[in-house]
């Protein structure tokens, strides 16, 4: 089947076509006007959808060399996200498939991180663990089947990519911060300053208290000495990184010793964060874990995904109809 796909639900305008399971394009159109505001403006991320969205689909199918009429459904990402944004890619999506009298596929945004996985190989088989870390969730996932999923664990206040966002913030680097304490953490030592980990009983994770715990830190120092975040910045970095990450490893390795799952995979934005990526291969070594880690464009938000989550869907015959809606807060299960 030929699907089109959209996806909308934060800043990022995404478009792909997918084939028979074949990724024939995958454009994204990312909104640079945030920046300057340290964070995602809904209302301006809105209008660049708006504007963004005809372009980016047209471009889509002009490099896949098919037609609209030549599709068999459109896909578009229904929830998790930001309301005003999910509402200009759903309503364009269902127009679309009005207009051309095709099938509507609704697509969960964190099933479609998770099977970001299934779109090039080496794809994991099934049942296999997954440790979602985006910009809004930071979730464990024990995946049976492409559409048997059950959360056993998440965060119970911020994300993990909110985590180094926050932290960044209070570091004085540009919005978004995780790229760039990762990038300062290398040539830091992780052990210099000890943050708390936000491991919590069970599965769960809690990282508002390391934010908490920088800030009030950050303040004392540099009471005493203005410059201690300019001298001590490499250091900073790389400790603060070393307790996101710790927190994360303590929680996959009990859940992974608990469930006896050995393929572990990573999904969300963060996926990218090097100490991350190097401690996860480390511990698969220690282990014996396969790990699975996609390329970074089908880490981040991309429609790419969508189109994998609608193809396992539309085998499944699990269509949506004129009466679907964004949902913002939609879950998982
Ligand atoms: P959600 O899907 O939960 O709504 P999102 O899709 O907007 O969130 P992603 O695009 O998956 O989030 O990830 C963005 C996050 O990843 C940001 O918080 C960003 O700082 C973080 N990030 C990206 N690269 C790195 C890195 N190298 N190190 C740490 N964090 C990173
Ligand atoms: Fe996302």
């Amino acid at each position: 089947p030929r699907i089109l796909a959209i996806e909308s639900s934060c800043d990022d305008t995404g478009a792909a076509v997918m084939a028979g399971g074949k990724l024939l394009s995958n454009l994204v159109a990312t909104q640079k006007v945030h920046e300057q505001y340290g964070g995602v403006v809904p209302e301006l991320a809105s209008r660049a959808h708006q504007q963004h969205l005809l372009p980016v689909v047209t471009a889509a199918l002009k490099e896949a060399g098919i037609s609209k009429h030549e599709l068999d459904a459109v896909a578009v990402t229904q929830g998790p996200g930001l309301l005003g944004s999910l509402l200009v890619g759903g309503m364009f999506a269902k127009t679309f498939a009005l207009a051309l009298g095709k099938p509507l596929i609704a697509v969960n945004h964190m099933r479609a991180h998770i099977l970001a996985h299934f779109i090039r190989d080496p794809k994991p088989s099934f049942p296999f663990l997954c440790l979602t870390v985006s910009g809004g969730h930071t979730q464990l996932v024990v995946v049976r089947s492409a559409l048997d999923m059950e959360v056993i664990g998440q965060t119970i206040d911020d994300a993990a990519g909110e985590a180094f966002d926050k932290t960044s913030k209070l570091l004085g680097l540009p919005y978004p911060g995780g790229p760039h304490l990762d990038k300062l953490a290398r040539q830091g030592d992780p052990q210099r300053f000890a943050f708390p980990v936000g491991a919590m009983p069970g599965y769960d994770f809690s990282f508002s208290g390391l934010k908490t715990s920088v800030l009030y830190f950050l303040r004392k120092e540099v009471a005493a000495n203005p410059s201690f975040v300019a001298e001590n910045l490499a250091d900073l970095c790389a400790s603060i990184q070393h307790t996101i990450v710790a927190t994360l490893l303590r929680q996959l390795r009990r859940a992974a010793t608990d469930t006896g799952l050995r393929q572990v995979a990573l999904a969300g934005g963060v996926a990218a964060n090097s100490g991350l990526r190097t401690a996860l291969q480390q511990e698969a070594e220690a282990q014996g874990w396969e790990v699975f880690i996609p390329d970074f464009a089908f880490c981040t938000d991309n429609a790419a995904m969508v189109a994998v989550t609608a193809h396992f869907q539309l085998e499944a015959g699990d269509l949506a109809t004129q009466l679907m809606s964004p949902d913002p807060r939609l879950k998982l299960t």
